[in-house]
């Protein structure tokens, strides 16, 4: 089991003209845990990223994050970066460079260099995922020979190779189109009862929120607050 928990969550930026301070979260409380699919849903710059980023403790290099509040993982602060979370983003960020095998080996070289996993299991891993996102004969290609859906089933490769406890997708499939978004969503949620991991899925698009969310949440615009929260699907016992 997983839990994240956020209290009394407020986010403020420096103003875009240079004076004073923007707040674009206001007072938010939030409990997710568990294996399931939370989308956080709103409109465009009301947040969502802002949100979501705390719970990977990543942070922005210009400001304290959060300004105000707590994030916890597991109980215990989350106060940096850690590795019980991975990050999904629209701009699949593929290594042009490398081969779709290597990109999905890539989180692995440190762990190889140190002696911390042996090239067998990373290749078994590897292997293992790419035949999951469906891309077992595109191994030896580059990202400039795939098409959009399949960088995009690449860098989910890279993410689950991990095997993330939580998994963060930043609007992923927002540039696909809809046809191939489609794909995506049915490949998601294929690949999250294969592997149980704790989701939180960014996106503007309500009807991607249903199809996708156990639980959406939906943020007001600026200063964002929770406007609504409900459970798409009955808790299966
Ligand atoms: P969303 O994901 O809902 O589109 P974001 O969290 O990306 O929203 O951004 C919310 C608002 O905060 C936007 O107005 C954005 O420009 C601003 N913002 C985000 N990150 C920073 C930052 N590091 N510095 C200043 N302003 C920021
Ligand atoms: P889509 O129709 O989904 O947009 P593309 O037309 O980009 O996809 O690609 C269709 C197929 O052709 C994919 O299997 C892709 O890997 C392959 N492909 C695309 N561009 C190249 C290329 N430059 N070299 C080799 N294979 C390619």
């Amino acid at each position: 089991s997983i839990s994240i928990q956020m209290t009394g969550i407020v986010q403020e930026y420096p103003a875009a003209n240079g004076r004073g301070v923007l707040r674009v979260i206001d007072g938010i409380d939030l409990h997710l845990e568990n294996p399931s699919i939370n989308m956080l849903l709103g409109p465009s710059g009301c947040g969502k990223s802002t949100l979501m980023r705390m719970m990977g403790g990543v942070r922005p290099f210009n400001v304290k994050t959060p300004t105000q509040g707590r994030v916890e993982i597991d109980g215990k602060e989350c106060l940096d970066q850690h590795d019980d979370a991975v990050t999904v983003f629209q701009q699949y960020a593929n290594r042009p460079d490398l081969t779709v095998w290597d990109n999905v080996a890539f989180p692995f070289t440190l762990k190889l260099w140190k002696g911390r996993i042996s090239p067998a299991e990373v290749k078994e891993r590897v292997d293992t995922i790419l035949a999951a996102v469906g891309l077992a004969d595109k191994k030896a290609m580059r990202p400039a020979q795939l098409s959009g859906g399949q960088n995009q089933r690449v860098a989910l490769a890279r993410a689950l190779v991990l095997r993330p406890r939580i998994l963060l997708m930043d609007e992923p499939f927002g540039a696909l189109d809809p046809q191939t978004r489609e794909e995506m969503q049915r490949l998601l949620l294929a690949l999250c009862k294969a592997n149980p991991c704790l989701v939180v899925f960014v996106t503007h698009d309500v009807s991607e929120a249903l199809a996708l969310g156990d639980r959406v949440i939906v943020l007001s615009p600026q200063p964002a607050k929770i406007a609504d929260d409900f459970m798409i699907h009955a808790e299966h016992p």
